[in-house]
């Protein structure tokens, strides 16, 4: 068994309905949810001029290995009908694997712990509230300095 961080964000329709839909569907797919953030309004980052996201995260234990972690998570994805525009597009849901264990991964589909995690407050803020103590595995820092970092 292996405890990983999962970001969720939506922004088109219904994204408390879409954010909840997707931990549900995590759920029922096997992973065991222990912790679930709040869920933040926070601004498009990258491209602006798109309606404002609704990011949280979740801590859950499964037994998945990474590669198949993500697979889960693109097939949660597409199951809620994610269609994939431009890069940093809007969506009515999107999963990332921001950390798992201190496991570190770097492949040409999954790099962890997410390369922008220490960099975006939106993702942070959330992780901070459910894992403050959980370290970054490269950056050798907790996540509640990491979002003191960002945050100031
Ligand atoms: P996005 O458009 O942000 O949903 O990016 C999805 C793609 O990013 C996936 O198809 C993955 O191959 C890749 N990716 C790389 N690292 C990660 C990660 N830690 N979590 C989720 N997706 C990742």
């Amino acid at each position: 068994m292996a405890t990983a961080c999962i970001g969720i964000g939506s922004n088109l329709g219904d994204r408390q309905a879409y954010c909840m839909d997707a931990i549900e569907r995590l759920r029922a797919a096997g992973c065991v949810i222990l912790k679930i953030s709040s869920f933040i309004e926070t601004e498009p980052w990258g491209l602006t001029d798109q309606p404002p996201f609704l990011n949280g995260a979740v801590l859950v234990e499964t037994v998945l290995p990474p590669h198949d972690l993500l697979k889960l998570l693109l097939s949660v994805e597409s199951s809620l009908g994610r269609i994939r525009t431009k890069p940093w597009g809007p969506r009515c849901i999107d999963l990332d694997i921001l950390l798992y264990d201190s496991t570190v991964v770097e492949s040409s589909e999954l790099t962890i712990p997410h390369p922008l995690l220490h960099t975006r407050a939106f993702a942070l803020e959330p992780l901070a509230e459910i894992v403050p103590d959980a370290v970054h595995p490269l950056l050798n820092k907790t996540i509640r300095e990491l979002f003191r970092e960002v945050h100031q």
